[in-house]
């Protein structure tokens, strides 16, 4: 690789968001490095990557918090357009509908798709003046599926789908390609209180996805090997769903 390309992750202290980065340190990449509370492991995951030979810079900000997100960003955006978004970001509240408090469904909405258009039309922007650039939505199984106890959570990686297919057909012409990574079942926090008992027999590899399993999808489709692939899902989900 030439010179070292930027790519920002969202939600990168823990989880597939801190994978994804020391993934592509190893691979090359510089990193801008979004969390919101997590500072410890946020600052641990930077001294990761510095020691793969990258920087990284910390953005501590609500991603939906459009506000924070303009104030973190423009600086930097002025200086240098990153190659790659990553919008990873995510929280569960998971509940039946008839127990859903209206904010569990509006945090969910907030943090993965008002964050999108928070996000997206800022880095856009820029990337439509670079003509060139790569931005991936961490989606889910349960936006493809539905899923009991996450209406919420369905339809706000539904509509990241949909937002993402929408977004790759106006960038395309700018050679900013837009694609979607839809995990399956990750071994993180997120799935801590699941039944792993019940779903393990549901997935037809037989185990749970690694998250280093989810950044080498999300490393791929930011290399030169997928130079022809916009507006498509790739699931990662261990044939849970085809
Ligand atoms: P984790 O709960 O392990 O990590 C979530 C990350 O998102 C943390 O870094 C957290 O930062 C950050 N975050 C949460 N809310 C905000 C916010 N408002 N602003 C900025 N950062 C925020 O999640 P996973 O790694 O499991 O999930 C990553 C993505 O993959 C999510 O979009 C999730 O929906 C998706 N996914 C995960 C699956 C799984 O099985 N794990 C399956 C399918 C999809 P902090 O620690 O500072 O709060």
């Amino acid at each position: 690789m030439g010179e070292a390309k930027t790519v920002f992750i969202s939600g990168g202290s823990r989880g597939i968001g801190a994978a994804i980065a020391v993934n592509l340190a190893e691979a090359g990449y510089d990193i801008w490095l979004n969390y919101r509370s997590s500072a410890a492991q946020a600052e641990a995951i930077r001294e990761r990557v510095e020691e793969l030979g990258r920087t990284c810079i910390l953005l501590p900000f609500d991603v939906s918090d459009e506000k924070a997100a303009v104030d973190a960003l423009s600086p930097l955006l002025e200086k240098q357009v990153p190659f790659g978004v990553v919008h990873n970001a995510g929280i569960a509240r998971d509940t039946l509908l008839p127990m859903m408090k209206r904010e569990e469904w509006d945090q969910v909405i907030d943090v993965h798709l008002n964050s999108f258009f928070i996000l997206g039309k800022l880095f856009s922007k820029y990337m439509v003046v670079k003509r060139e650039g790569r931005i991936i939505t961490l989606a889910s199984l349960s936006g493809e599926t539905g899923q009991v106890g996450q209406v919420n959570y369905s339809a706000a990686k539904a509509g990241l789908i949909g937002a993402s297919k929408a977004l790759a057909r106006e960038l395309a012409r700018r050679n900013v390609l837009v694609n979607v990574v839809s995990p399956g079942l990750i071994e993180t926090e997120m799935i801590g209180k699941l039944p792993l008992d019940r779903i393990l027999p549901l997935i037809p590899l037989g185990r749970v996805g690694k998250v280093e399993e989810v950044a080498g999808v999300v490393r791929f489709l930011l290399s030169d090997d997928a130079s022809y692939i916009t507006g498509q899902v790739l699931s990662v989900n261990g044939g849970m769903y085809m």
